[in-house]
């Protein structure tokens, strides 16, 4: 049964309201490509007013100036409970409206989210400055303060989790924010905020207005009293961003963008772990993941059998209605990336690499592709260059851990990387060199909201998570106080 659809306006001053232009947007269930809801559509003026809101809650004696930092991390705590409470409705929200398989969904709104608000909300009230013993008789200290007004803006592909991490972020260090959700998902960020509201955050602290990114997200990277920006997206957006931040200020910015990241098998790798970390790699999430494994790397004396292996076990995932808690594999997230992909796919033939399995759309109806393995893809082709984000498994033949390494790191994206190998000197040398953020050994996509998640190079800038993650959301002041005689 399709899940109740209780907030399709915007949310200012914990108020629901429509957009000041009175349009709205449709947005979709990628299953049948049916309209779910009609969305209140922000533009230049909603966001004014949602950043006024931001910025008078952030004024220095507003009620959530005042509040101790203890009460900030208790407040979050409240929203943990909330979304443990409402998970059953989060997630099948999460599956309606992105298409995401819902023990995928099921398995965030249970776990990985409250988990992660959880970690956010004990970092409240441990923001410390130093005592600095500065020259001459002075006393010298650092205050950490929260930056101020954030935007916070959203990608489509996993709508819960971006904003449950950016808003808990900023506001576990005392910032005022507005979220602007993807075009595609704007219905989970928009329950949240209803249970921020309920947890007790104070009117204007959490603001959210759907709406596109050239008019909504643009007037929020331009605004002159945002104070920060924190994007997660595409490199092409998270370039404009950047450059939008300086403006009409200095706007603080943090970048979360795409990858090509490459995963390395070698000779003595347990193809018996390989074959299934390689395909959770790409395939989780129908490859609409940031950090997909798409360019495998199989060294020479296993390629053969890898490859009828991983075409094999591509074959055997189960594809169907994300709602079913049996299927492993859904649908993409709109017509627009279902032809992309495809695309891709076509491109992938014709500059020569082989197609093993999949390749095709399933059905007219919803955006089913099946899942697809290339083999014999070389460096230069554009498979193996540009991210697809789709079920594209693109596998390359390499003969040494020198080789591969350099290889891997020829591409302006530096998200994530990953090898399954059983020597200990191959995974030291390959995490040592490989230029990327996040590298995993022997597993693949396996997150945890206490340690550092972000990219080298064009995938991104700053680090979301771990202990340092509010650092980006607060400014250090420091002071120095005269004394007669030091101390
Ligand atoms: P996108 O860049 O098209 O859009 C992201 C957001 O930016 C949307 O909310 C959109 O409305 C907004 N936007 C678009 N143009 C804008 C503008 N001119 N000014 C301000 N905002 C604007 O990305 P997408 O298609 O939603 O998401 C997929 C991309 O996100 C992929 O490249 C993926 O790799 C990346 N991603 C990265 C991470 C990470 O943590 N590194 C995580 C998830 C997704």
């Amino acid at each position: 049964m399709a899940p109740e659809i209780k907030y399709t306006k915007i949310f200012i001053n914990n108020e629901w309201v429509g957009s000041k232009s009175g349009k709205t947007f449709d947005t979709y269930n990628p299953h049948d490509g049916s309209v779910i809801a009609k969305v209140a559509e922000g533009d230049k003026d909603d966001i004014a007013a949602a950043v006024a809101a931001a910025k008078a809650a952030f004024h220095r004696n507003s009620e959530w100036r005042l509040l101790d930092a203890s009460a900030r991390g208790r407040l979050l705590n409240k929203f943990a409970d909330l979304i443990e409470r409402d998970q059953e409705y989060l997630s099948s929200l999460e599956t309606y409206n992105n298409g995401m398989i819902c023990s995928f969904s099921k398995f965030m709104a249970q776990g990985m989210l409250p988990a992660s608000v959880r970690y956010l909300a004990s970092l409240a009230d441990k923001i410390q400055g130093d005592t600095i013993p500065t020259d001459g008789d002075l006393f010298t200290y650092t205050l950490k303060q929260p930056v101020g007004v954030c935007g916070l803006i959203l990608p489509w592909n996993g709508p819960m989790p971006m904003f449950v991490n950016k808003v808990c972020t900023a506001l576990a260090a005392g910032c005022t924010v507005v979220v602007k959700p993807a075009e595609q998902t704007p219905l989970t960020a928009l329950a949240l905020a209803a249970l921020l509201a309920e947890a007790g955050v104070p009117k204007g602290v959490v603001n959210v207005v759907p709406g596109y990114g050239h008019t909504a997200g643009a007037s929020l990277t331009h605004h002159p009293d945002v104070a920060k920006i924190s994007f997660t997206g595409s490199v092409e957006v998270g370039k404009l961003i950047q450059q939008a931040a300086g403006v009409n200020n200095l706007k603080r910015v943090t970048l979360e963008l795409g990858g090509k990241s490459p995963l390395v098998i070698m000779d003595d790798a347990d193809l018996n772990l390989a074959v299934p970390v390689a395909a959770h790699g790409v395939f989780t999430h129908q490859g609409q993941v940031c950090v997909a494994a798409s360019r495998l790397y199989v060294q020479s004396g296993i390629y053969d059998k890898f490859v009828e292996a991983a075409v094999k076990y591509a074959q055997t995932l189960k594809i169907g209605n994300p709602n079913d808690p049996t299927t492993q594999h859904g649908p993409q997230i709109d017509d627009e990336m279902l032809k992309k992909v495809l695309g891709y796919v076509e491109q992938g033939k014709k500059e020569g690499a082989k197609l093993l399995t999949g390749g095709k759309r399933i059905g007219n109806t919803g955006y089913y592709i099946e899942p697809t393995v290339f083999a014999d893809v070389k460096d230069n082709m554009t498979i193996a260059k540009e991210e697809i984000f789709g079920p594209v498994q693109s596998i390359l033949k390499f003969d040494t851990l020198e080789e591969v390494i350099d290889r891997a790191n020829n591409t302006s994206f530096g998200l994530a990387a990953g090898i399954c190998t059983t020597n200990v000197n191959n995974a030291l040398q390959f995490s040592k060199h490989v230029e990327a953020g996040i590298v995993w050994v022997n597993t693949y996509l396996v997150f945890g909201a206490q340690a550092p998640f972000g990219g080298f190079k064009e995938s991104g800038l700053g680090r979301e998570g771990g202990i340092n993650c509010l650092d980006p959301y607060l400014e250090v002041k420091t002071v120095s106080m005269a004394l007669p005689k030091k101390l």
